[in-house]
């Protein structure tokens, strides 16, 4: 604290990188006996940009430092002081198994059939309904797609959020803020290789799309609302999508 207090007024910019220097983190949790607390609370009346996550994402860092640099000046920051690019959406908003909680399909134990066909993690006690971040869509390092909590099967634990993180017990349902799903799901259903039919029908997209025009038109559909389909439907349209699928 100290040092920080002598740094601070010499600093260009004040960043509070991970979940325990944004709020306290761990080490504030419940009887906080040592009166942990994050930087904010110790730099009162200074700007402080908080990146919190645990750990807390270093493409975030880098970005919120790139874009000081590039424009001189901070990047838009929430109430929390963190940079709204990555902390604006809920991870529920574009989680991989949103689909299946949509669909009420939901593990109820870890192992078990659900668990292992990829279902949504609510029932096991996943944060991502109440917790702002973008784990589900940045993912962590450079070691290829579902590389965070929820693609590798764990429930998230609301690591970037002051008051769920390190405050709730891990296995409690958490508060859904969001009832509305996003539209451009597909409806997905697990197949036998258990991927969900709407990865099954990009990959024939992408094969559709070298092969001819019927694959273009059936990467077309797939970005249609529900609205849509019903209308080309009820209009007499002949084609068959779920051919194409
Ligand atoms: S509850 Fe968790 S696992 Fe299920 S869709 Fe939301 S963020 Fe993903």
């Amino acid at each position: 604290m100290e040092i920080l207090n002598n740094t601070a007024p010499l600093a260009a910019a004040i960043i509070a990188m991970g979940s325990c220097s944004s709020w306290g983190g761990i080490a504030a949790a419940a009887p906080n006996p040592t009166g942990a607390k994050g930087i904010p609370e110790i730099l009162t009346g200074k700007t402080v940009i908080t990146i919190p996550g645990c750990p807390p994402n270093p493409y975030n860092l880098l970005t919120t430092i790139l874009h000081y640099v590039t424009f001189n000046k901070l990047p838009e920051l929430d109430q929390s002081g963190r940079p709204k690019f990555a902390y604006s959406r809920l991870i529920h908003e574009n989680c991989e198994r949103r689909p299946h909680f949509d669909a009420g399909r939901f593990a109820a134990q870890f192992g078990d059939e659900m668990h292992r066909i990829g279902a949504c993690l609510y029932k096991l006690g996943c944060k991502g309904p109440e917790t702002h971040a973008n784990c589900s869509t940045l993912n962590f390092g450079e070691t290829g797609s579902g590389t965070w909590p929820v693609g590798v099967g764990h429930p998230c634990f609301g690591c970037s959020e002051k008051g769920v993180g390190f405050s709730t017990p891990l296995h409690t349902l958490a508060v859904i803020k969001d009832f509305t799903p996003p539209t451009f799901f597909t409806e997905a259903f697990p197949n036998k290789e258990g991927l969900p039919s709407g990865i099954k029908s990009l990959a024939t997209g992408a094969a559709g799309l070298v092969i001819g025009a019927a694959g273009a038109a059936m990467l077309t559909g797939l970005g249609k609302s529900d609205k849509d389909t019903q209308d080309s439907h009820t209009s007499g349209s002949d084609t068959d999508h779920s051919k194409e699928d």
